[in-house]
């Protein structure tokens, strides 16, 4: 009797474990798990006088537990991954999910090489979780993947995937044999632009891939006017008794397939964002969040900043 009791108990326990998990991570088509909200650190170590500020801001991240961080040796001409660099000093790196992305022209075997040495310099790290080409350029894709594979065979990246490839990119992608590989596809989604859910977001859940979502906040609502002030949004805000921020995060959050990298340089911002992961939208809140901003129901062009 006790033992089945014990037994019973610990079916939960775990049951709890692995609901929790699912919440918080996806598993990718290599195995690998990955955290489902990040830090994006586009302009971040930029300004000498806010540096301290942002180092403070990724810790207190990391110490809430966001695992993963997403920058590109772009940003800031390498400026916001040695940043990076020093706020991860002292963390566990098992621990931790580096993504960094390479640049369309150095994505060949004439730089890549020298790219990912150089973003692991930055980072102060001899290995990043995923690697993502940024952008399609003119390398031929089966150069870049080529690379890519070498690079995860000799220990330099854990994975790897693209960025801003629309459903037809993708397709091509898929078509050379090592494309399959590709592990996510980082685009612009968030409540006020949500294109991507007309096409490309189901061909990427067919496939297991997931779609990392950038610009989830859509830059504080700076890219959709009037998103923040939208009746519903604060309706729903007010419902959970969070910030309209947070409800923007907790919607792209709702897709199933989807990883999402708010940034922010302020610590109780990235707080906030962290809890938005907590937050579930009920049915009716969906359909009035979808109504007031509605998918289109046509193709459209990927949306970029
Ligand atoms: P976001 O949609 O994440 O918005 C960032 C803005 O939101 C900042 O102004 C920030 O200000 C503010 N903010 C963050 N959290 C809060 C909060 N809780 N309350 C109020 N304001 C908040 O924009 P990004 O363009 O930065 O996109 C996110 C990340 O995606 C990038 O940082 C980058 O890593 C990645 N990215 C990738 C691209 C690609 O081509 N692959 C292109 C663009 C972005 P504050 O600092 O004051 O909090």
């Amino acid at each position: 009797m006790i033992s089945t009791n014990y037994n019973i108990l610990v079916k939960i326990y775990l049951e709890r474990i692995y609901a929790m998990e699912k919440r918080h991570t996806l598993t990718l088509n290599n195995g690998m798990k990955m955290p489902k909200m990040g830090m994006g650190t586009w302009y971040l170590g930029e300004n000498k006088q806010t540096e301290e500020t942002e180092i403070r801001a990724l810790r207190v991240g990391i110490d809430a537990g966001i695992q993963l961080i997403d920058t590109a040796e772009m940003y800031g001409n390498g400026r916001s991954e040695k940043l990076i660099g020093k706020a991860i000093e002292g963390y566990d790196r098992e621990k931790l999910f580096l993504v960094s992305k390479v640049l369309p022209n150095n994505a060949g075997r004439m730089h890549i090489f020298k790219s990912i040495q150089q973003t692991l310099s930055n980072l102060k790290t001899d290995y990043l979780d995923m690697y993502l080409l940024h952008w399609r350029g003119s390398i031929p894709l089966e150069e870049t993947i080529s690379c890519m594979e070498q690079l995860v065979k000799e220990g330099k990246i854990r994975s790897w995937g693209v960025s801003n490839f629309d459903t037809d990119d993708m397709e091509e992608l898929f078509q050379i044999p090592a494309g399959r590989h590709c592990a996510v596809n980082q685009v612009l989604y968030h409540l006020g632009s949500r294109g991507v859910e007309y096409d490309l977001l189901p061909w990427l859940k067919e496939h297991n891939v997931p779609l990392m979502a950038y610009c989830p906040l859509a830059q504080a609502g700076d890219l959709r006017k009037g998103l923040l002030e939208n009746k519903v949004v604060k309706q729903v805000a007010k419902n959970h008794e969070v910030t309209e921020i947070q409800i923007l995060l907790a919607f792209v959050l709702h897709q199933g397939n989807v990883i999402a990298i708010p940034r922010s340089g302020k610590a109780e911002h990235v707080l906030q964002n962290q809890k938005a992961c907590e937050i579930i939208l009920t049915d009716e809140e969906y359909a009035a969040l979808d109504a007031a901003y509605p998918a289109p129901t046509h193709k459209t062009y990927l949306d970029i900043v």
